[in-house]
Formats: structure tokens, C-alpha cells, sequence
């Protein structure tokens, strides 16, 4: 099976009222959805400043998922932007994202945690909603646990990494309405976590509603 996507057979404009799928995740709140191969997954920061941590998963054999570690290989670049193929575990491109108006997205930092959020934020941190629970969450509803989750995509979370190495976690740069298109090369479950981290600045101190919209050109 070709797994590199038909750039040719692109669409060159997604039209909003021939989406197939349209739905607003509230500020906080994990969502999961299928993304048939050939179909686009839009993914809208609405306020601007959201973190918006996503995973994907192969439909057929949900071992075989997202790969921070083989994106990164794959492109030579540490940021997931426009052109970017997004690396199954195995070596398959599972997507691509064929267009971002917001420009560059972190795949280093991993989802927030209780865990984390104590050693970047403090104790009084331990007992917030994070990225894992709501990952947990999503997961469960398609027969997966804890251990499932593996590092992710940060669409729209600003971390750039500094000379000596360390990533620092910063203002957000998306502005309201910026939009991320990634187009599916097998069928896949996608996993967001809304971050509902009230402590990071990316987040802009206020986590917001995103909106998720998914295009099947065969029939648009
Ligand atoms: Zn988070």
C-alpha cells in the first residue's frame, strides 16, 4: 500500500459548509474522532493562544501510533508545520499536514500531567485537571489505557528550544481562527486533549474552546 499521500490531488480550499464533521470542544475537554485515509482533519484554535495536544492511532491495529521520535528523524526538524509527515512507531507516515497558518507547532514537550505540572508549577498544582487524564479519558472509549499514551503533538503551544538544548514554554503565538489541516494517509482514531493547564503562559493563562472539522475531498 502507497502510504505517502497524492499531493496533486489535494484540495487547494476546504469550503467550512462541505465539512463532514463539525464540532467545538469545550475549553478543558478531551475529544475523539475517526479520520478516514483521504480525509482532512482541520483543527481550529477559536480564541488563539490554545494548546491543543493530539495523538493519532492507526484504526486497523491501534499498536501502531504517533511517533514524536520518528517525526522529528523524518523531517530533520524539531517543529511540525506545513509539509510535515507525521511518523507511525513502525516507519509509515500516518499524515500530513498539507496546511498551517499558524507556522510551527512543538512535538518535544509531551502532554501535561500532574506529575509535571508539580515540578514546573508547584505542589498546590497536584490535584488540577491535566493533558493525561483527559487523554485517559479519550482513549477509554476506544479500548485503550494508561499505557497507550505515548508523546504528542502540541498543536499551537509555542516551545522554542533554546541553544543549550532545554525547551522553554512561552506565549503563545496562534492567533484567533489559526488553523492547522492534516490529511489522513490510512484510517485513524485522533485523540486531542483540549489542555486545561491554567499555569502555562502558551495556554495564555485560560484555556479556550477549539474547534475540530473533517473534509473528505472524494466527496466535497
Ligand atoms: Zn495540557
Amino acid at each position: 500500500m502507497n502510504q505517502r499521500p497524492n499531493f496533486s490531488a489535494l484540495p487547494v480550499a476546504l469550503d467550512p459548509a462541505k465539512a463532514i464533521y463539525d464540532f467545538t470542544i469545550p475549553a478543558n475537554q478531551p475529544w475523539t474522532g475517526i479520520v478516514r485515509r483521504g480525509q482532512v482533519l482541520r483543527i481550529i484554535d477559536v480564541e488563539g493562544q490554545q494548546a491543543v495536544d493530539t495523538l493519532f492511532y492507526s484504526l486497523a491495529d491501534t499498536s501502531e501510533r504517533y511517533s514524536a521520535q520518528d517525526t522529528i528523524l523524518e523531517q530533520g526538524a524539531p517543529y511540525v508545520t506545513t509539509g510535515t509527515r507525521l511518523m507511525s512507531n513502525i516507519g509509515n507516515v500516518l499524515a500530513t499536514v498539507v496546511a498551517d497558518t499558524c507556522g510551527r507547532h512543538d512535538t518535544s514537550a509531551g502532554a501535561c500531567s500532574c506529575e509535571a505540572n508539580i515540578v514546573r508549577f508547584g505542589h498546590h498544582t497536584k490535584y488540577m485537571h491535566a493533558c493525561r487524564e483527559n487523554f485517559i479519558v479519550a482513549m477509554s472509549r476506544h479500548g485503550m489505557t494508561k499505557r497507550d499514551i505515548v508523546p504528542n503533538i502540541n498543536f499551537f503551544m509555542n516551545v522554542p528550544i533554546e541553544p543549550d538544548g532545554k525547551l522553554a514554554i512561552v506565549d503563545g503565538v496562534s492567533r484567533p481562527g489559526d488553523h492547522v489541516d492534516i490529511l489522513a494517509a490510512m484510517d485513524l482514531i485522533s485523540a486531542i486533549s483540549n489542555c486545561p493547564q491554567v499555569n502555562n503562559p502558551c495556554n495564555g493563562f485560560n484555556p479556550t474552546p477549539v474547534r475540530v472539522m473533517i473534509f473528505d475531498p472524494a466527496i466535497a
